[in-house]
């Protein structure tokens, strides 16, 4: 019997997919041993079965090639069967891995309609999967990352669209109690407020990713979701683009943050998430507020810290409350424009000394930047604040409450959540980033991080398996690293700390 016959069986009669799974692998066993006889027969070979193709036959497709043109009369049946196999030796050809989708997609209850209509249109797209390996050529520092991306014109921008969308927003922030700014923040920094939602077919780059990627489980869900999003009628399969990685619309959803979180906005019974604002800000609100956003508590405060600041402290996973972090002598930094009244007593502020704009300039003539502590500015946090260096000692302190995580669920990058978070409070008020005057500049190289890891293993600082990331894993390394020689433990993979390991390692 053949084998799509016994699919077409399979398909009807199982509706298991665990059963589905254990036949399906069966019969790919038994296509590979068929492949396997053939060969075995033409050659007169030793070839034993082992559960995939002969290995010899595997390693290359070039050095069957070569086989098949030293043997030219049977060079025919050799090229029919290399192209009848087709990456079949470590995994699946990219059509027999959709055909595998398309049943399991059916057995998990789609609708076989709108299967079929998904993946027929599916193509495979090498581009995706050349971003996905590209790795990024620098590890941007915060400021560098930070400017880059909230500038004037997006402040400005997001003003602009804070007015034009006034009554939606307001009501959007009364229903879900997550501020408008935040929301607006996320629309600038994700799509440049609607403007960059991408173009690229999103169930062909997840199906790419999925079946070439690094993290082909993680894709192969959001596909199965983005298939589920279309029957459901909320999505259309022809219309449905996006980034790269998948992500669409205009706040840049994944299929399974959509079919967790996504609303209808206005009301017409449908979702969607790239035309209609009320429909995407109201599914970020709701999934922001799901994750756990606390309503008038703030995310991040730009802060000054003593002197004698214990850097050890500086770590996301050291809490404590905001009175012990004032009894530490950590002070808020306040930024208001000049001539104004700031709404904080006068005999509460202190003129900073050490401060100048963040990237070494003077401030701008219109504001004024001072620091008040703590214990006067009213701060409601459920939970208790940490402080974060994102660029070292000498670059700017944050404090960051509860709703900065729910930031971090949206998106694990540091640098991107403490943007977001500056960028709501731009919108809301004069307010800018204003320290790191002196902090330390010059971004690695992915593979100087690399290095950086590699060394610090080396010298018995376990910074685990290197990735070119600077993680949690990387700072506690360097922690240990800079306690063991009495430099300020901050954890910052900086220049500095890169050519000194350098150096070390050639003495
Ligand atoms: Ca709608």
């Amino acid at each position: 019997m053949r084998i799509t016959a016994l699919r077409e069986i399979l398909i009807k009669n199982l509706r298991n997919l665990a059963v589905y799974r254990i036949l399906s692998r069966l019969l790919r066993s038994v296509r590979l041993w068929r492949m396997n006889n053939v060969l075995q027969r033409i050659y007169s070979t030793d070839m034993p079965f082992t559960g995939t193709l002969h290995p010899k036959l595997c390693i290359d497709r070039s050095v069957l090639m070569n086989f098949a043109i030293h043997q030219l009369p049977k060079f025919t049946t050799v090229l029919i069967l290399v192209l009848a196999s087709g990456a079949a030796c470590a995994q699946d050809s990219f059509t027999d891995w959709l055909e595998d989708l398309r049943i399991e997609a059916m057995l998990s209850g789609i609708s076989d309609k709108t299967v079929n209509d998904a993946v027929d249109r599916i193509e495979f797209l090498p581009d995706v999967i050349e971003r996905d390996r590209s790795q990024p050529e620098f590890i941007s520092p915060f400021l560098d990352y930070y400017q880059k991306r909230v500038d004037a014109k997006k402040v400005q921008k997001g003003r602009q669209m804070l007015r034009a969308h006034k009554a939606m927003l307001n009501q959007i922030e009364a229903l879900y109690g997550v501020p408008k700014y935040t929301l607006v923040a996320f629309w600038g920094m994700e799509t440049q407020y609607g403007r960059s939602q991408g173009k690229l077919d999103v169930l062909s780059s997840l199906a790419t990713l999925a079946y070439e990627g690094r993290r082909t489980e993680f894709f192969r869900g959001q596909l199965l979701d983005a298939i589920r999003m279309i029957d459901v009628g909320h999505v259309e399969a022809g219309t449905l683009t996006g980034s790269w990685a998948g992500a669409f619309g205009n706040m840049q959803f994944m299929p399974t943050t959509f079919m967790l979180y996504a609303v209808d906005g206005d009301d017409d019974g449908k979702i969607d998430v790239v035309n209609s604002l009320p429909d995407a800000f109201a599914s970020a609100a709701n999934y922001l507020s799901q994750v756990g956003w606390h309503t008038h508590e703030p995310a991040m405060l730009e802060v000054q810290l003593p002197e004698n600041f214990d850097w050890e402290n500086a770590q996301l996973s050291v809490r404590k409350s905001i009175k012990e972090w004032s009894r530490f002598g950590v002070r808020a930094l306040h930024v208001s424009a000049r001539g104004k009244k700031s709404g904080v007593s006068s005999t509460e502020i202190k003129k900073p000394v050490a401060y100048k704009a963040a990237g070494g300039g003077p401030f701008p003539e219109n504001i004024s930047v001072s620091t008040v502590s703590l214990d006067v500015l009213g701060l409601k946090a459920t939970g208790p604040a940490a402080i974060l260096l994102p660029q070292g000692y000498r670059g700017p302190a944050f404090m960051v409450f509860d709703n900065f995580d729910v930031i971090m669920d949206w998106n694990r990058s540091v640098n991107y959540a403490l943007s977001v978070a500056q960028l709501a409070e731009q919108l809301r008020h004069e307010s800018r980033v204003v320290g790191g005057r002196f902090a330390e500049s010059g971004a690695l190289s992915f593979q100087e991080m690399f290095d950086l890891q590699s060394m610090l293993n080396a010298l018995g600082f376990y910074a685990g398996q290197p990735d070119g990331l600077p993680g949690f894993n990387t700072q506690g390394a360097i922690r240990k690293y800079q306690l063991a020689h009495q430099l300020p433990a901050d954890g910052y993979a900086g220049r500095s700390l890169y050519e000194r390991l350098y150096s070390e390692q050639l003495q």
